[in-house]
């Protein structure tokens, strides 16, 4: 069959806060719970939305056996709700973590431009999505998003066994797809789990920084601020790929 030219060979894509919206989808349940619960509105959405992502994004509790996700989510809201001037009872905090969960599948949506993004990568390369999370949950993000037939390999940490920024997720994704490192390029808005993980075994990474954060260190790395249109994204992200083998030594 040969090399077609300089075409790039895989595409490997973060899901949360790069193709599933998540962070909006959060704010805009938490803004809905907050006009349900007085006590909530002591504090601006913004200020709320913001500690609940830290929390979210921060390393989970370190005692005892690993909590459910439902048993994290009830202590971020504890720590909310108290952080609003209430002290909730476990059953009060427990309807109100899940009523923010039943606003938040009420909410979900896509980063804007990502789904058509993904549609015409799937045109010219082979697709994985490298994510941290649980398997049903991501699973079902797909299929919310309608793009399970799109992608190649769905590559998920707890099915794995390593998260990222581990490298076993990121070798894992390559060799579901039988590519190469140097042919392959990653797409995440996390500096730590997908630019500097994908790095770290040779994959060439396009920073996801929709919210225009500074750069956590100066490495030349390209990047993508939005997925509007899709067409000049999927063009970036292509090149991106090209540029990758050829200083890997590619040849046409
Ligand atoms: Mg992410």
């Amino acid at each position: 069959v040969g090399d077609v030219g300089l075409a790039p060979r895989a595409v490997l894509l973060d899901l949360d806060d790069t193709i599933f919206d998540h962070s909006l989808t959060c704010r805009a349940a938490i803004e809905v719970v907050r006009g349900e619960y007085p006590f909530l509105r002591q504090r601006p959405v913004d200020e709320i939305w913001w500690e609940y992502l830290t929390m979210l994004n921060g390393p989970p509790p370190s005692t005892g056996v690993p909590p459910t996700s439902a048993a994290m989510r009830e202590e971020r809201w504890r720590t909310v709700a108290r952080s609003c001037g209430a002290d909730l009872g476990p059953d009060e905090v427990r309807a109100l973590s899940n009523r923010y969960r039943a606003v938040y599948l009420d909410h979900r949506r896509a980063v804007p431009g990502a789904v058509e993004l993904v549609r015409r990568l799937a045109g010219s390369a082979r697709l994985g999505i490298v994510t941290n999370n649980e398997v049903a949950e991501q699973e079902e993000k797909l299929r919310f998003l309608g793009l399970e037939g799109a992608i190649d390999a769905l590559v998920i940490s707890e099915a794995v066994g390593a998260s990222k920024p581990e490298p076993a997720i990121f070798h894992e994704a390559l060799r579901r797809l039988e590519v190469a490192p140097e042919s392959a390029v990653m797409i995440g808005d996390s500096w730590t789990n997908d630019v500097v993980g994908a790095e770290a075994v040779g994959i060439r990474a396009i920073w996801f920084n929709r919210f225009g954060l500074p750069r956590p260190d100066p490495r030349a790395v390209p990047e993508l601020r939005s997925f509007v249109p899709p067409a000049e994204a999927a063009a970036l992200v292509l090149d991106a790929a090209r540029a990758s083998r050829n200083e890997a030594g590619a040849r046409p």
